[in-house]
C-alpha cells in the first residue's frame, strides 16, 4: 500500500498573472482507480490540457496550456516552461517508460524534455493542421506526434510507424494514444462557429471552411481543375463582385473577399445554383457571414463553396454531378441582396475562381444598385 499520496502540486505558471484565471481540473477515477489529487477549487492561468500517468500507475501529472506541470502521487516534477515564452499554447505530453521524465509538446509541434526525455525531433511549425498531442512508444522511448488530421509523426525509435493515417473525415482529431497494433485517434465533430456580427465574421467561417475542407480531403493529392472547366453555378449572371481585396459592402473595412459573386441583371432571387463540377456533398450549414451555404468536394483537394443561398436542396454525403441544383440564390447571412457567393479552394484555402469557370464574361459595370457580400 502507498502510505505517501500527498499531493506534490508544483506549480510553473508562464507570466505569473492570473488575470483571466481558469478553473482547474478535477480527476475522476473509473472503475477501481484511486486519485492521488487534482486542481479542482483552483484558479489557473491556462486550461489543462493534458494527463499522463507513472509507470507503477499511482500517479500522473497534469499539464496546462501555459506548460504548468502539477505532479500528484508518486509522480515526481521535472520542470515546465513555466520561465518560456511560448510560441503556442501547450497541448499534451507524454511521460518516459522509466516515469522520471516526460515531454510536452505546443499546438505548432514544438516538443520541451524535462528529466531523462530525450529529444528526437519536433514536428514542422508550419503545419497546417494544428498538433493535438502526442504518444510514447513504451518499448524504445521514441514517441509520436499526433496533428489534428491524425497524422502520427515518429520522432527517434518507435516500434511501428503507423502509416500517416489522416483521418479523411471532417471531425478533427484531439487526441491520440499508441496501441501494439498501431494507435488510436480520439475525435469530436467540428463545432461551427457562431461569431457575433462584426467584420471578422467572413474571415472566422472562411477559416473554420478551410479547416472542414482539409479535413475532408487529407487523404488526396492536390491536382487544381484546368483553366475554364468549371460551371458558372448562375447561369445567365454577370458577376458582381470579384475575388481580392476590396472593401466591405457592410462593414466598410478592406479585407479579402475570398469568393466571386454572381447576380442576374433583372433580378436572381430564387433561381437555381447548380454545382459547378461533380462531386460529393461535404457540408450543408447556416453560418453567420456566409449563411445558408453547401460546399462540395470534387476531390484532388479541389471543393466549391456556394454561399447566400435562400434554400439547400443536396445532403451531406450526396454524390452530385455537373449542373446538379445545390439550391437558390437568396442573401442569407452578410448580403445586401441576392447573390450567388461562389468559392474555389484548393487544400482549403480559396482561390480566384473566375479562370475556372471561364473569362468570356467580364465584370460588368453595375447598371443598378450591385447586390454583394
Ligand atoms: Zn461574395
Amino acid at each position: 500500500m502507498l502510505s505517501v499520496l500527498a499531493v506534490v502540486a508544483a506549480v510553473a505558471i508562464a507570466g505569473a498573472s492570473l488575470v483571466g484565471a481558469v478553473p482547474g481540473a478535477s480527476v475522476v477515477g473509473a472503475g477501481d482507480t484511486p486519485t492521488y489529487g487534482d486542481l479542482s477549487g483552483q484558479d489557473l492561468a491556462g486550461d489543462i490540457v493534458g494527463m499522463a500517468p507513472t509507470p507503477s500507475g499511482n500517479g500522473y501529472w497534469l499539464v496546462a496550456s501555459d506548460g504548468g506541470v502539477f505532479a500528484f502521487g508518486d509522480a515526481g516534477f521535472h520542470g515546465s516552461t513555466g520561465d518560456i515564452t511560448l510560441n503556442k499554447p501547450i497541448v499534451g505530453m507524454a511521460a518516459t517508460p522509466t516515469g522520471n521524465g516526460y515531454w510536452l509538446v505546443a499546438s505548432d509541434g514544438g516538443v520541451f524534455t524535462f528529466g531523462d526525455a530525450r529529444f528526437h525531433g519536433s514536428a514542422a511549425a508550419d503545419r497546417k493542421d494544428p498538433v493535438v498531442g502526442m504518444a510514447v512508444d513504451p518499448e524504445t522511448g521514441g514517441y509520436w506526434i499526433i496533428t489534428s488530421e491524425g497524422q502520427m509523426i515518429g520522432q527517434g525509435p518507435v516500434s511501428s510507424d503507423p502509416e500517416p493515417s489522416p483521418a479523411c473525415r471532417i471531425d478533427p482529431v484531439i487526441a491520440g494514444a499508441f496501441s501494439p497494433a498501431g494507435a488510436w485517434l480520439l475525435t469530436r465533430p467540428l463545432v461551427v462557429p457562431q461569431p457575433p456580427p462584426s467584420a471578422t465574421t467572413s474571415g472566422i467561417d472562411g477559416n473554420s471552411i478551410a479547416e472542414q475542407i482539409r479535413y475532408a480531403q487529407a487523404c488526396q493529392t492536390l491536382d487544381p481543375p484546368a483553366v475554364g472547366s468549371l460551371l458558372r453555378p448562375l447561369s445567365n449572371s454577370r458577376v458582381t463582385s470579384v475575388y481580392g481585396t476590396r472593401l466591405h459592402p457592410v462593414w466598410g473595412v478592406v479585407q479579402l473577399h475570398a469568393g466571386t459573386d454572381f447576380a442576374r441583371t433583372g433580378g436572381s432571387a430564387g433561381a437555381p445554383v447548380v454545382a459547378a463540377d461533380s462531386g460529393t456533398v461535404l457540408a450543408v450549414d447556416t453560418r453567420v457571414a456566409y449563411g445558408n451555404m453547401v460546399v462540395i468536394d470534387h476531390g484532388d483537394q479541389v471543393a466549391t463553396v456556394y454561399a447566400h443561398l435562400s434554400e439547400t436542396s443536396v445532403e451531406p454525403g450526396q454524390e452530385i454531378r455537373r449542373g446538379d441544383l445545390v439550391g437558390l440564390v437568396g442573401s442569407s447571412g452578410f448580403a445586401t441582396g441576392p447573390h450567388v457567393h461562389f468559392e474555389v479552394r484548393l487544400d482549403g484555402e480559396p482561390v480566384d475562381p473566375l479562370p475556372y469557370v471561364g473569362s468570356a464574361h467580364a465584370v460588368e459595370a453595375p447598371r443598378r444598385p450591385v447586390p454583394v457580400g
